[in-house]
């Protein structure tokens, strides 16, 4: 259809979604406006569910850190809410760099054991890129990696820090690739490795993802090297369409931006970090201090993180919706912000949104 766009990128199903209804019959939804850009494209976000009419009440919540016992935590409340509504919206989190608190990116992943990161890669159709037929999704191990924060100075000048690959970490991201390949009709499952180098821990990772494909006999396995696949990518992402490529928490991390740059940049990427007990999504991009409070930011990874986040609640006609009415407006080219060439600001973008809805 002339407006392709996620409805094949939605995350399957997980066995978490039970979501949490409040008294007047609505979802309620903890919403995490984040740092810099976050509270102004989280506001859009909201601005259009609620002229969509979207039956969900947001419960909004700050993690912004507190000490508790000498340590720097996410508030008790923003837990809280997110274990009691099982999926969140989350706008970006600024972590310093090479010193103070820990990511509360990778604590909330921690806490609710969000195992795997979905970042689904397609072209937008009526935006002009070098390419428009990319079609591809990326699932990287969200719980561990380089991720680990196992780091230490052996002796002065010398670092030390440890890749933890587990079995059945690796395990459980690759069912829920080739789960979700299944569901989405997406015909095969590429694991991306550096087992030439690190042969044990991606070399397990393989393993694992090997084993599993064994289970699903209608879908096509292979493996390929991540310097290959960025080269490949780049040169002809076509190949990639209608794949699931899955593959350890850093190479995700990289190749999930380098695809993002395929598409038209980061303000068009979304992704879901799903777990058993709790789901929450985000835009892949941070939260761009350089242009945060000036009304320049573009919202649509947000808000089609937010998408994906509906059709995961089975709310899939107000995402059709609101998707249509957002990409109508990205082709017509008219209000369009400026990583994407345009003059408008966030909120005449998100006007010109809903005025299609
Ligand atoms: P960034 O993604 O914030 O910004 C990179 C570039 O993309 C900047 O030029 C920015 O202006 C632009 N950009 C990003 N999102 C945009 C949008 N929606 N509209 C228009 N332009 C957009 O990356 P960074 O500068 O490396 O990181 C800034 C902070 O964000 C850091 O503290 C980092 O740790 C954090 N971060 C958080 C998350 C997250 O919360 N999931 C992810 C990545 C980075």
């Amino acid at each position: 259809s002339q407006l392709r766009g996620y409805a094949s990128a939605s995350p399957a199903p997980t066995a978490a979604f039970a979501g949490h209804k409040g008294s007047n019959g609505k979802y309620v939804v903890t919403l995490i406006p984040g740092d810099g850009i976050g509270p102004e494209i989280s506001e859009s976000v909201k601005n259009i569910y609620s002229a969509a009419n979207v039956p969900i009440d947001w419960e909004e919540v700050s993690v912004t850190p507190v000490l508790k016992g000498g340590k720097t935590v996410i508030p008790e409340s923003a837990i809280t809410s997110v274990r009691k509504n099982t999926v969140a919206l989350k706008g970006p989190l600024a972590t310093p760099i090479g010193k103070g608190h820990v990511s509360l990116n990778l604590t909330l992943r921690r806490t609710f054991n969000l195992f795997a990161n979905v970042r689904p890669c397609v072209s937008i159709q009526g935006f002009k890129t070098p390419y428009d037929d990319v079609n591809t999704v990326l699932i990287r191990e969200n719980t561990e990696g380089e991720y680990s924060g196992i780091e230490h100075e052996i002796v002065d000048g010398v670092v030390q820090s440890i890749k933890l690959i587990t079995w059945d970490a690796s395990e459980r991201v690759a069912r829920y690739a080739f789960h979700y390949a299944q569901s989405t009709g997406r015909k095969r499952v590429t694991a991306v490795h550096k087992a030439n180098i690190m042969k044990m821990s991606d070399g397990m990772f393989l393993s694992a993802c090997r084993q599993v494909s064994k289970e699903f006999p209608d879908i096509t396995y292979d493996e390929d090297l991540l310097d290959r696949v960025c080269l490949q990518v780049v040169q002809n992402p076509q190949p990639y369409s209608n794949r699931v490529m899955v593959m350890p928490n850093l190479y995700g991390d990289i190749l999930s931006d380098m695809c993002a740059g395929l598409i038209g940049g980061l303000g068009l990427t979304p992704s879901g970090n799903i777990g058993r007990d709790a789901s929450i999504f985000e835009a892949v991009h941070g939260s761009a201090p350089d242009i945060a409070g000036k009304g320049l930011a573009n919202p649509t990874a947000l808000l089609l993180s937010s998408l994906m986040m509906l059709r995961h609640m089975n709310l899939n006609e107000y995402a059709t919706k609101i998707e249509s009415a957002a990409l109508k407006t990205i082709a017509e080219g008219k209000a369009i912000t400026g990583d994407l060439g345009g003059k408008a600001s966030t909120t005449e973008y998100t006007n010109a949104i809903i005025s299609k809805l």
